[in-house]
């Protein structure tokens, strides 16, 4: 039987990459690094132009523990640390580098030798040191969530990939199981946890056998498969599928017992200990209805969206929308010059931009949007507060919990799109609520 939580909705999943093993890609000319890719303390460049750069150099770090460091994919000579677009699109610091195409590695890259001579403490900072985050897209460092302030019982690994189109986890645990298991096993001791889940959505059978098939002689990992329905992967929708626990508005995975971590994370950590190298690379899915040759490709951070698009035989015709990770949660690219950075899973090009919106049709109080929404609030109050910015009825109706997973906009069929209006309100909500005000009108 498959695991799942209450709410969400089977989507159309789009996978039409999932059966194309990943082809790795060189590097391009110029490499651009986003300075500060994770969630906490903002990096500061380490390099200045006209410097000599290396495979697996730290380019980017901050002093703070609440930071991953970013470094070099490819050897060069830094052209130049300065303003350029991001995922987000926001022009971002960004160190350019001009690839020599030698691919010369830093000198201190190496693997670490006996782990089990490790203290906990110095774990961490061999993933910190590798510049490790969340990579399904969250971009918090893992090394901080490894550190929870209270024993857990659980480690659960999140290959659930629940976005459609999106197959680079499905690919990673087709073609790397044996290090995502090691890897498993790494992170397993390092928290002490009883045992170790790893979720995955019934649609990758594949996934499911080979990663059995990898742990059938270890009984700290089970493998258990979750309904196909999105947002599975969602970090509270996994906990309640796999360990039947809710985590409460407010508090943290770790409350209830519980760390997850993206199955790709898994890799590069065991990368981190096994290779000692650092995160300088990723697969990403090439995909959608615009692009001649869906692929999965694997590059050296850095590359342009453009010089993915055009290996995969460039676009059918101009699409209507670009995208960096899935339709459901990603962001709609107003240029392809973008770099892949390491939360960049895919990049999805569409003939047509769905859905469309409109402003002025009336709810029609179908119910679709609360009986959908995973996290169980009222989306159309939700709406309603955010459109009024009323924080107030914001709070009383829990904008907090909402996971901005966008279901409510996909279903509505007034319409609406909620999703932007709560997501915009929310912070301001937030705010109000820590500073315990609600006079926000
Ligand atoms: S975006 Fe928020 S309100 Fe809408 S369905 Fe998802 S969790 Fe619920
Ligand atoms: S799905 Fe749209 S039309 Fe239906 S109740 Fe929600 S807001 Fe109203």
């Amino acid at each position: 039987m498959a695991l799942t939580f209450k709410g969400g909705l089977h989507i159309p999943d789009f996978k039409l990459t999932a059966k194309l093993p990943v082809i790795d890609l060189p590097g391009d000319k110029l490499h651009y690094f986003p300075i500060t890719q994770h969630k906490g303390a903002p990096l500061k460049a380490l390099v200045k132009t006209g410097d000599h750069v290396r495979v697996g150099q730290k380019i980017a770090d901050a002093e703070e523990f609440v930071a991953a460091p970013v470094h070099s994919s490819v050897s060069g000579t830094v052209k130049d640390v300065c303003p350029h677009v991001n995922s987000i699109g926001i022009k971002t610091e960004t160190i350019v580098v001009e690839n020599d195409m030698k691919y010369e590695t830093a000198e201190n890259l190496r693997p670490v030798e006996d782990i089990s001579a490790l203290t906990t403490r110095e774990m961490l900072w061999v993933i910190r040191d590798a510049g490790i985050i969340g990579l399904g897209g969250a971009g918090f460092p893992t090394h901080v969530k490894l550190n929870p302030p209270k024993q857990v019982e659980f480690l659960i690994i999140n290959g659930a990939e629940c976005e459609p189109y999106i197959t680079s986890d499905h690919r990673r645990m087709l073609e790397n199981p044996e290090e995502i298991i090691d890897g498993a096993g790494i992170l397993s001791k390092l928290l002490g946890v009883k045992k170790c889940y790893i979720g995955i959505e019934a649609n990758k059978r594949d996934a499911i056998d080979t990663l059995r098939r990898e742990v059938r002689f270890n009984s700290g990992i089970e493998i258990m498969k979750l309904k196909t329905k999105y947002p599975q992967g969602a970090e509270k929708q996994l906990i309640k599928a796999i360990t039947g626990r809710n985590v409460p508005t407010g508090k943290i995975p770790a409350d209830v017992g519980v760390v997850v971590i993206n199955v790709d994370t898994v890799y590069n950590v065991w990368r981190a200990f096994r290779k000692g190298i650092p995160v300088i690379d990723r697969i990403v899915t090439v995909s959608g209805d615009a692009v001649n040759k869906p692929a999965n490709f694997r590059v050296p951070l850095g590359v342009t969206v453009s010089y993915m698009i055009e290996k995969a035989g460039g676009f059918k015709a101009p699409p209507q929308k670009v995208i960096i990770g899935g339709p459901m949660m990603g962001f709609a690219q107003y240029t392809t010059d973008t770099p892949v950075a390491k939360t960049t899973s895919a990049v999805i090009a569409l003939l047509e931009a769905q859905p469309t919106y409109d402003p002025d049709m009336p709810c029609i109080r179908c119910g679709k949007c609360v009986s959908n929404c995973p996290m169980g609030l009222m989306p159309n109050h939700l709406n309603k507060a955010a459109l009024d910015r009323d924080i107030d009825a914001a709070l009383r109706f829990n904008i907090i919990e909402c996971i901005e997973c966008g279901l409510c906009s996909y279903t509505c069929p007034a319409k609406k799109n909620m999703l932007q209006n709560i997501a915009a309100f929310k912070p301001m909500a937030m705010k109000a609520a820590r500073r315990g005000s609600t006079s926000g009108k």
